[in-house]
């Protein structure tokens, strides 16, 4: 991108409130089955713009997770976060400074909240050509209803006349020094109370343009827009596949089975080239399946020695990676352990947990069942464990 050094983005999520009822400040909530911050990161990459997340000081955790489950084309375009202030004009103001501080600093910054996850890349570049263009510009739709402003009691002051009404979203955009001297100018006056930067500018005198918003850019706030966000992701993931996936391993000396990256307390062992974790095969392969894309033997060939004894965690999330590369997501999980011995039943908690853990989904996703096969065959005779998997995967309609 011939530009792309020009520009950078600042995503504003330090915040600490959520409105929907939960302790967890909204951009760190669960859409889909990973952050809402997550989603609206993933989208902002593919405008292919540097990116700058402002987040609060006790969240490196939470956001640590959140890069866990980008595609590593997303996390290219992150730079290294930086901490926010108690408002979040302070927050914008120390995001500015940062950028401000780079060794070739961008001279148009969007500046776009991290509740907001249906920015589309075209909403991004009506951003930049009216930030080139006018130094201060954001981006607004129509209001449909009808606006009232009221006094404390509740009683109606004035009708203002809807043609001249606009909603106003962000990403919002501006010459960087332009809103920078603006927020500096504004802290040092204690003008602390904005509510968006574009109030910012027109406090420091500068005229502050409008262009075409889309109503789909929602901001998702209370639960209601979590409902309306997640429907909205599965609708732009309307490509279901269904994988299959099975495996085998004979048992052999040891003290435990690992299962779903959980190791289960038994007599025995299981062999293989890898831990021998049947179940986390069998799970691998359903997704590999699901993107018609080989199996765990074509991408982790048991030929080769650097697979010898290795965590079958690195197979399995490697095939999730495969899935969130193709912007897709996992809807489910299911798997079946055939064996005799040992009773996986005491430990399926533990084995969903670690197999939710792994690949990123909520625990009702993932269903883990064991049975016997009443003594017939390899299993029944107690020579080693079979396991059978379905994962169902959502991909988006390539454009
Ligand atoms: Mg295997």
């Amino acid at each position: 991108m011939a530009d792309g050094a020009a520009t950078a983005i600042l995503v504003v999520a330090a915040g600490r409130g959520s409105r929907v009822g939960t302790e967890l400040p909204k951009q760190w909530l669960a859409v889909a089955g990973v952050p809402l911050l997550a989603h609206t990161l993933a989208t902002l990459a593919d405008s292919d713009r540097p990116i700058l997340v402002v987040i609060h000081p006790d969240d490196d955790d939470r956001y640590a997770n959140c890069l866990d489950v980008l595609p590593p084309a997303t996390r290219e375009w992150l730079l290294p976060p930086v901490y926010g202030a108690a408002t979040r004009q302070g927050s914008v103001r120390l995001g500015l400074e940062r950028l401000a501080a780079l060794p070739s600093p961008p001279e148009l910054v969007l500046i776009h909240d991290g509740a907001r996850p249906f920015a589309t890349p075209a909403l991004v570049e009506r951003a930049i050509a009216a930030a080139r263009q006018n130094g201060a510009a954001i981006p607004a739709v129509d209001v449909v209803d009808t606006i009232k402003t009221v006094d404390a009691a509740g009683r109606v002051l004035a009708t203002p006349e809807r043609a001249t009404l606009r909603a106003v979203q962000t990403p919002q955009a501006f010459r960087l020094p332009l809103i920078l001297a603006a927020h500096r100018a504004a802290e040092a006056a204690g003008a602390g109370a904005l509510t968006d930067d574009a109030a910012v500018a027109e406090w420091a005198g500068h005229p502050v343009h409008v262009f075409l918003g889309e109503p789909r850019n929602m901001k998702v706030t209370t639960r209601e827009d979590v409902t309306a966000a997640e429907a909205r992701l599965m609708s732009e993931c309307p490509d279901v596949r269904m994988g299959q996936g099975y495996d085998v391993h004979a048992f052999g000396p040891g003290d435990g089975v690992w299962l779903g990256g959980y190791k289960v307390p038994h007599e025995q062992g299981l062999l293989g080239h890898s831990d021998a974790d049947v179940l986390s095969h069998a799970i691998t392969d359903a997704l590999y399946g699901a993107l018609g894309d080989g199996d765990i033997g074509s991408h982790f060939p048991p030929s080769d020695p650097q697979w010898k004894g290795a965590a079958s965690s690195i197979f399995l999330k490697a095939a999730v990676e495969a899935v969130r590369a193709r912007g897709g997501m996992i809807a489910h999980i299911d798997a079946t352990v055939v064996c005799e011995h040992p009773k996986v039943g005491p430990h399926r908690d533990a084995i969903r947990r670690s197999l939710a853990e792994q690949t990123g989904l909520a625990l009702d996703r993932v269903a883990v069942k064991a049975t016997t096969s009443e003594r017939l065959g390899f299993t029944g005779r107690g020579e080693g464990i079979a396991t059978l998997a379905v994962a169902t995967v959502r991909l988006p309609v390539r454009r």
